[in-house]
């Protein structure tokens, strides 16, 4: 009997090691042989430890498992696929996951993440082996015919970025992995990585192949520290088995990967900075231009892209570039890993197309707060994105319908908060946050915040209210129109939102100021 026992780090958390060691310990005596296998994560985080059994109609899922509970989910005969509190039935029939469109997340929880027969068993590679028979250009065509825009943020076309690549002329070029995952609430490039790391393997080298490159790096985040050990030990395997290296199974084709960690630093996720992280400087952000597809990693032509941008490229050329197109709205094509956070009562991880209604992800998926009490603002994108309230829950989630609404998207994080939360402290938290994070390097994000900070102690202290906000709009215009990058140009958007949305929480707030 095979039993799937997660070893992602939400698992991990909560006692899913504990879980394993009892399962195996309680059929050892019980003469009722199991083989475990350490899966990712399903994404349904509140039922972890999620264990699943295999039985002959599929694997069905027990959640959320304790040590504690194992004895007594052996005397139910939990491994016959009997009935139990704890039990949810097949896996792939609970609603949270069947009414998904997983592409990039198809594998996740569902293999073993360092077994390459696994990967290659439910379709892995089965894109690199396309890519193979393509031309560097036809490989660009395909990503950029697909729609594919970067998931990190920003939303810039990959195809567009990558024929800037190909077509510089170098001696050298890099692929560099954004893993530096540091929204609030977000977590979808540490699952794909623990969960299906061969997935950003295959989609870095495709792009390697695509653009001449010979060399990449993963710029993860030292928080991560399962994840990383996961990836290094399926690079380990994929050049074993002669999946990256020299001379990919014989196709001409060199491709080196390596894992670096960061320091804790939230502006290294900007791309630029975590050039200079990965150059080993301090982590500040570069002028633009040159872009760094020019002059970017030790002044080469290099790909920067996110996880989940990369990880989308082995779908798009395992099916095809108008099958990837089809998903979505608008000029939003494919898929978006959304990421349910904060007070909710699932939160976990929901791959749908572009288009789908906040609405529906936070009550049909998320089944609403958690604390049961009504919800009043949501912040999409991290701690730069802009707070939104309970009534404008019917807007689509895809990028343009974000940016009609003055609210980005980002990496896909949504962070639920009900009605007892002060707004004026979140905005306080905002720029309390700029402060903290700023890399220093120009003077409206540097000293703003600061400034900023203490104009909204002084709001929330109830002083000279209404003078204090019309400094603080001023000071937002000054940092949105004058800092270098996103971290000071967006710590205005969570402020201003909030001010706008929910001006009761800035009383007394005086006309044309909301
Ligand atoms: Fe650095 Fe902030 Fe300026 Fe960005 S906006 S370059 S983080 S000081």
């Amino acid at each position: 009997i095979t039993v799937y026992v997660p070893c992602d780090a939400a698992a991990l958390s909560v006692g899913a090691d504990d879980v394993a060691a009892a399962i195996a310990a309680e059929a050892l005596a019980r003469h009722r042989p199991v083989t475990i296998i350490r899966n990712g994560s399903r994404g349904m985080l509140w039922l972890e430890p999620l264990v699943e059994v295999v039985t002959e109609q599929g694997r069905v899922a027990f959640g959320p498992v304790t040590a504690d509970a194992v004895a007594e989910l052996f005397d139910a005969g939990f491994l016959d696929g009997q009935p139990h509190p704890l039990g949810h039935g097949l896996t792939e029939e609970m609603a949270f996951l069947k009414h998904q469109q997983r592409l990039t997340f198809a594998r996740c929880g569902v293999t073993d993440p360092v077994s390459v027969e696994d990967y290659r068993a439910h379709g892995g590679f089965v894109g690199l082996e396309r890519a193979l028979t393509l031309s560097p250009a036809e490989i660009v065509a395909e990503v950029t015919q697909s729609g594919l825009r970067g998931r990190g943020g920003a939303g810039f076309p990959t195809g567009i970025k990558w024929n800037t690549v190909l077509n510089a002329s170098a001696q050298e070029k890099f692929i560099c992995c954004n893993a530096d995952e540091g929204d609030s609430g977000t977590f979808a490039d540490r699952m794909i990585i623990e969960g299906d790391p061969f997935l950003l393997i295959e989609g870095m080298t495709i792009a390697a192949m695509a653009v001449g490159a010979r060399q990449g790096y993963i710029y993860l985040r030292s928080e991560y520290p399962h994840a990383a050990a996961t990836l290094r030990e399926a690079i380990r395997r994929a050049y074993e088995q002669d999946w990256l290296g020299e001379n990919i199974h014989g196709s001409g084709h060199d491709f080196h990967l390596e894992v670096r960690l960061g320091a804790g630093s939230y502006v290294c996720g900007e791309e630029t900075a975590m050039l200079e992280s990965l150059e080993g400087k301090r982590g500040i952000v570069r002028a633009k231009p040159p872009v760094p597809a020019l002059h970017g990693l030790f002044g080469q032509p290099t790909v920067i892209n996110n996880v989940l941008t990369l990880t989308s490229v082995p779908v798009v050329l395992a099916k095809g570039a108008d099958y990837y197109r089809d998903f979505g709205a608008g000029r939003s094509h494919g898929t978006q890993p959304f990421q349910l956070a904060g007070n909710i009562q699932r939160g976990g991880l929901v791959e749908l197309a572009f288009g789908v209604s906040l609405h529906d992800l936070i009550y049909r998926f998320g089944g609403g707060t958690a604390s049961g009490r009504p919800l009043r603002a949501i912040q999409v994108g991290g701690p730069l994105g802009a707070y939104i309230p309970a009534s404008q829950l019917g807007m689509a989630a895809d990028y343009e319908s974000m940016a009609e609404a003055g609210a980005m998207l980002g990496h896909g994080g949504i962070v639920v908060f009900d009605d007892s939360v002060r707004m004026d402290r979140m905005a306080h938290f905002a720029m309390d946050f700029c402060v903290v994070e700023s890399c220093g390097k120009c003077t409206p994000c540097r000293i703003g915040a600061v400034r900023g900070r203490e104009v909204l102690e002084k709001i929330v202290a109830g002083q000279d209210v209404a003078d204090n906000l019309a400094l603080l709009q001023d000071l937002c215009t000054v940092m949105a129109d004058g800092s270098m990058c996103a971290m000071g140009g967006l710590t205005p958007l969570p402020v201003r939102s909030a001010i706008r949305h929910f001006p009761e929480d800035f009383a007394p707030i005086p006309e044309g100021l909301a």
